[in-house]
């Protein structure tokens, strides 16, 4: 399951590469519209393994780890909620502005690239994925309404926390009263870090209104 998912991810970051190279950004948006669409559904599967930041993200954190340069502690400016929507409409702005100015396309999705490497380095990757994604904004708005979606067993969960500890985008939390794992739809990228790590099989996908498990 993890080499399918890494080989999956891989082939969407040469798509989209190859779609830089040629020029065909406006494809790459056509995919990230549909996905906010599958969001509704599915949850935030774009995130999770089609997005080319979050897969460069994974190594770009594992090299911050080894060089011992992680900071657990953000600037207050990533703490404030609103900055992915700041940064959003200021991404769009510069790119209507600079289309008028220059007659050429920003390369806005290039830029974002390197800006999540450089952020990933020094911070862990929820500061990039919650605080400053101008595209995680709008997948967070869709993926709150996800009809099925990663979810735990709360009679399952043991309140371990290896859940958390190993989830990218602070998504899961062990609540301190009843210490069962309960997993925020709309900050959760389905990636399945969470449910390789969890010792109880207590998290599934499941249909999220009816809390069917289905296989996948
Ligand atoms: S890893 Fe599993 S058992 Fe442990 S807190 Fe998370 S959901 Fe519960
Ligand atoms: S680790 Fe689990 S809760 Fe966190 S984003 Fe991945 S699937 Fe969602």
């Amino acid at each position: 399951m993890k080499h399918l998912v890494t080989f999956v991810r891989f082939s969407f970051l040469a798509l989209f590469l190859f779609l830089i190279v040629k020029g065909k950004m406006m494809i790459w948006l056509g995919i990230f519209a549909v996905s906010l669409i599958a969001a509704i559904l599915f949850g935030r599967i774009y995130c999770g393994y089609i997005c080319p930041m979050n897969t460069l993200m994974i190594p770009a954190e594992w090299i911050s780890k080894k060089l011992k340069i992680q900071s657990v502690n953000a600037p207050n400016l990533f703490k404030y909620g609103k900055l992915p929507w700041i940064t959003l409409f200021l991404s769009i702005g510069l790119m209507i502005i600079f289309k008028k100015v220059f007659h050429k396309d920003l390369p806005f999705l290039l830029i974002w690239l390197v800006i999540a490497l450089i952020v990933t380095l020094r911070y862990k990757p929820e500061v990039f994925h919650n605080q400053i994604c101008p595209f995680g904004a709008l997948q967070r708005s869709f993926g709150k309404f996800a009809r099925f979606s990663k979810s735990v067993n709360e009679e399952e969960c043991i309140g371990c926390k290896l859940c958390e500890k190993t989830c990218p985008s602070e998504a899961i939390k062990v609540i301190t009263d009843n210490k069962k794992a309960i997993i925020n739809t709309s900050l959760c990228h389905q990636c399945s870090n969470c449910q390789q790590v969890c010792p109880k099989d207590a998290i599934h996908y499941i249909r999220t209104n009816k809390k069917e498990k289905v296989s996948i």
